[in-house]
C-alpha cells in the first residue's frame, strides 16, 4: 500500500505559508486515492461519500485540520451546524452534489480557493470567524443568506450564476474580477473596505445595501444597466470611477455627506485630497466624466431637478480647476479667485448657476429695471438727452409725471422687445444690455426646466 500520487500547493494558515499538499490516503491501483482518481467516485458515489463524511466526523471530534485539497465529492453533502474548531481546507475540490453548510461555524480560516460546485451550495447563517477564502471558485448557485464573516472575504476572480449575500455582514471584502451572472446583494452590510474592482456583473440587486466604508466599483462592467439596482440610501463611500453607470438604476441617494453636499461623489473627495501632491490618483477628467455620466443616467429617468445638480458639480470643477502639463507631467491646478469669479464660468455661475437657476436671473433682471428707474428719475428731466451727475431729479421724486417718464424710459430700456426710442443715449445702451442678458439667461433656466421634460 503506498499512498495517493496527488499533488497540490495551498496556503497553510497555521504555518502562514504555501505549502506542498501530499495527499495520505491509500492509493489504488491507477496510483491515486479514491478522492483524487478521475474515474472510480464516478463509479463509486455512495463509497466515497461515506468515506468522506467519516474523515470529516473525525476531523470534527478531534479537533483537527480538515485537508481535502483536490478532492471530488460526488454527491450532496449535509454538514449543517457543524463546528469547525481547525483552518478547513477545500481548495480545488469539485462538489458535484448539493452542498449544506448552513448554520456552521468555521471558527478558523476557511479555504475554498478554486473549489468547483457544480450544484447548489448553502453557506446560509454560517458564521465566518477567520478569513474566508473563495478566490478563483466557481459556484452554480450560492446561497450566503444571513451569513456573517467577521474577517476577510476573498471572492477574487470567483464566478457566480446565481448568488444570494442577502442580509449579509461582511468586514473586509474583495470581490475583484469576480463575475456576476445574477446576484442579489440586498440589505447586505458592507462594514468595512469592500473591492469590486474589474468586476462584471449581469444582473445585481444591492436594494437597501449599506457601505458603512471605503468600497470601489472601479473599471467595473455593468452589463445589463436595466438590471442593475442601487436602491440604496447613501452611496457617499462608494466610487464608481471608470464604470459606465448612465443607465444604472439608483434610488433617492446620497452621494456625498454633509448639508451641501448631497451629490458630491466621493471621487471628488478625493480630488480635492490628492490633486497637488497625487494628481494623477484621481483626475479631473475622471470625476467630471462621473458626474456627466449620473448627468445623463438621472436625465434619461426624467429626474431633471438632480441631474441639474450634477451639472453643476461638473461646471464648478471646470470653474476651480485646470489641467496643464508641466515637462511632461500632467498636472492640475486651482484657479486663482479672480479666473474664479470673473470669467466667463465665474459670471455664468454667478448669474445663473450655469443655467440651472431661475431665481438669479430674475432677480438681475429686476435690479436692472429698479436700478434703471433710480437713475432715470435722479435726472432733472427723465427724457434727457444728456444726463448728468448732479442728480437733482431726487427732489421731484413725488411728482407722477417725473416718475412715468423715467418708468416709461426704463421700461423701454429693460425689455428686449420693446425698441429704443429715438432720444437715447449710451446708458440707454447699456441697461438694455444688461437686460438682455438677464433675459437670456432666464430664458436658458426656463428652458431646461421645462423643455427637456418632454424629450423622452
Ligand atoms: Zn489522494
Amino acid at each position: 500500500m503506498s499512498d495517493c500520487q496527488f499533488t497540490a500547493e495551498y496556503f497553510d494558515y497555521e504555518n502562514n505559508k504555501n505549502t506542498p499538499f501530499r495527499c495520505r490516503e491509500v492509493a489504488l491501483d491507477t496510483g491515486f486515492c479514491m478522492f483524487h482518481d478521475e474515474i472510480y467516485y464516478t463509479k463509486n458515489k455512495q463509497e466515497v461519500l461515506q468515506c468522506f463524511m467519516d474523515k470529516l466526523k473525525k476531523a470534527i471530534d478531534n479537533n483537527e485540520v480538515l485537508r481535502c485539497v483536490g478532492y471530488n465529492i460526488p454527491e450532496d453533502v449535509h454538514l449543517t451546524n457543524k463546528r469547525f474548531s481547525r483552518p478547513v481546507y477545500f481548495s480545488k475540490a469539485r462538489f458535484y452534489g448539493k452542498v449544506y453548510f448552513t448554520d456552521s461555524h468555521f471558527h478558523k480560516e476557511a479555504y475554498f480557493k478554486d473549489a468547483i460546485f457544480y450544484d447548489k451550495v448553502h453557506f446560509g447563517a454560517v458564521n465566518f470567524h477567520q478569513e474566508a477564502n473563495f478566490t478563483e471558485a466557481n459556484f452554480q448557485e450560492a446561497n450566503f443568506r444571513q451569513a456573517i464573516f467577521h474577517h476577510k472575504a476573498y471572492f477574487f476572480e470567483a464566478r457566480f450564476k446565481e448568488a444570494y449575500f442577502i442580509d449579509v455582514n461582511f468586514q473586509e471584502a474583495n470581490f475583484t474580477e469576480a463575475n456576476f451572472q445574477e446576484v442579489y446583494f440586498r440589505e447586505a452590510k458592507f462594514h468595512s473596505k469592500t473591492y469590486f474592482l474589474e468586476a462584471r456583473f449581469k444582473e445585481a440587486d444591492f436594494t437597501k445595501a449599506e457601505f458603512g466604508d471605503d468600497t470601489t466599483f472601479e473599471n467595473v462592467v455593468f452589463e445589463d444597466q436595466e438590471k442593475i439596482l442601487f436602491g440604496v440610501e447613501e452611496l457617499s463611500k462608494v466610487s464608481f470611477i471608470n464604470t459606465d453607470i448612465t443607465r444604472v438604476r439608483f434610488g433617492e441617494v446620497v452621494w456625498g455627506k454633509g448639508k451641501d453636499n448631497r451629490y458630491k461623489v466621493i471621487d471628488e473627495e478625493r480630488f480635492e485630497e490628492y490633486f497637488e501632491k497625487f494628481p494623477g490618483q484621481v483626475t479631473l477628467g475622471d470625476v467630471k466624466t462621473i458626474y456627466r455620466n449620473l448627468r445623463e443616467n438621472y436625465e434619461f429617468r426624467l429626474r431633471y431637478e438632480e441631474a441639474g445638480r450634477f451639472f453643476i458639480r461638473e461646471m464648478e470643477l471646470k470653474r476651480n480647476y485646470r489641467e496643464f502639463n508641466s515637462e511632461g507631467n500632467y498636472k492640475i491646478k486651482r484657479n486663482g479667485w479672480f479666473r474664479r469669479n470673473v470669467s466667463l464660468a465665474g459670471l455664468y455661475y454667478h448669474l445663473s448657476r450655469y443655467g440651472e437657476s431661475l431665481f438669479r436671473p430674475a432677480v438681475l433682471g429686476i435690479m436692472i429695471v429698479s436700478f434703471s428707474i433710480l437713475y432715470w428719475s435722479m435726472q432733472s428731466n427723465p427724457s434727457t438727452l444728456q444726463p448728468s451727475f448732479i442728480y437733482d431729479g431726487v427732489s421731484q421724486l413725488g411728482n407722477s409725471t417725473h416718475l412715468g417718464k423715467a418708468l416709461e424710459r426704463s421700461v423701454a430700456d429693460s425689455f428686449p422687445f420693446l425698441s429704443l426710442g429715438s432720444a437715447v443715449v449710451l446708458q440707454d445702451y447699456i441697461i438694455k444690455s444688461l437686460s438682455f442678458l438677464s433675459f437670456g439667461l432666464l430664458a436658458i433656466a426656463l428652458r431646461r426646466k421645462y423643455e427637456r421634460k418632454f424629450r423622452h
